[in-house]
């Protein structure tokens, strides 16, 4: 998945995919060099990447500097617990970058998770981590950025109005099997799903929810993972009644 963030003083008038990107935050540095995800596609040869890399693996990726890397992962589960302060840290780490300060970091923090997270003490972990980031990038040097915005590659065009077509026209049909295994994304997994089969209950939760159809039954009616194609996503994890699945931190994919 990639996303973009535009940020100005101005009103941003322009949406969707960036040709030219001011930083490139890389979240899965397995992705740096597949091809079909491209993560640095529009980086110029001062964009600074920033850099998500698992301290334990021997990957070496060729990503030409500048680069700021560290195991956002590690440092996200070591603060709090959850895989999912992985975006606390990285925007810690791109606001850092971006020349925001601290104070106004902690401030869109609090605001974006205030309503989100159970208690106080999960929110105020998050903020221990956004600093622990702040004080890891001490002596990065923050993004330059252009005076004035590249224009050349804005192109101006009328808003189209498509107006509302019955569901029998607007969605579509599709007849065809999934063609999702066809796809290997096995080496975009950062965490692996391990089957523990003595607490499998054979309800098939992870067979439905698997977004990449990953998952088959056995001939005893077991799940199975094919990991050329498990993205590592967790969704059987998360799904599974008996918490069957064990979650492993990836070193081979
Ligand atoms: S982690 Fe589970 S749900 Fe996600 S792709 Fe792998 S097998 Fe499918
Ligand atoms: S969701 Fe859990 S219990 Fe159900 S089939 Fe999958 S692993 Fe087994």
């Amino acid at each position: 998945m990639a996303a973009f963030t535009r940020i100005a003083r101005e009103a941003i008038l322009e949406r969707g995919a960036m040709e030219h990107p001011a930083l490139v935050v890389v979240a899965d540095e397995t992705l740096v060099d597949e091809p079909a995800s491209a993560p640095l596609a529009g980086r110029r040869d001062d964009t600074p990447v920033l850099l998500n890399v698992n301290a334990q693996s021997a990957r070496q990726l060729s990503v030409p500097e500048p680069v700021f890397r560290a195991d956002f992962t590690a440092m996200a589960i070591a603060a709090t617990g959850r895989l999912s302060s992985l975006s606390t840290a990285l925007a810690a780490a791109a606001s850092r970058l971006s020349g925001l300060d601290e104070e106004h970091c902690r401030a869109g923090i609090d605001a974006e998770l205030a309503g989100e997270l159970a208690s106080r003490d999960e929110l105020e972990s998050n903020l221990a981590l956004a600093h622990d980031v702040y004080t890891l990038a001490s002596d990065w040097t923050a993004v330059a950025w252009p005076d004035d915005a590249d224009e050349s590659d804005v192109v101006e065009a009328d808003l189209v109005d498509l107006g509302l077509e019955p569901p029998c026209r607007a969605a579509p049909s599709i007849y065809a099997s999934a063609n999702s295994p066809a796809r290997h994304t096995g080496n975009w997994r950062q965490y692996r799903p391990v089957l523990e089969p003595d607490k499998c209950n054979r309800c098939w939760l992870c067979f439905v929810w698997c977004p990449e159809a990953a998952i088959t039954l056995d001939e005893n009616e077991f799940p199975t993972v094919d990991y050329d194609v498990c993205k590592g996503c967790l969704l059987c994890a998360h799904e599974c009644p008996t918490d069957a699945f064990r979650v492993e931190r990836e070193l081979g994919a």
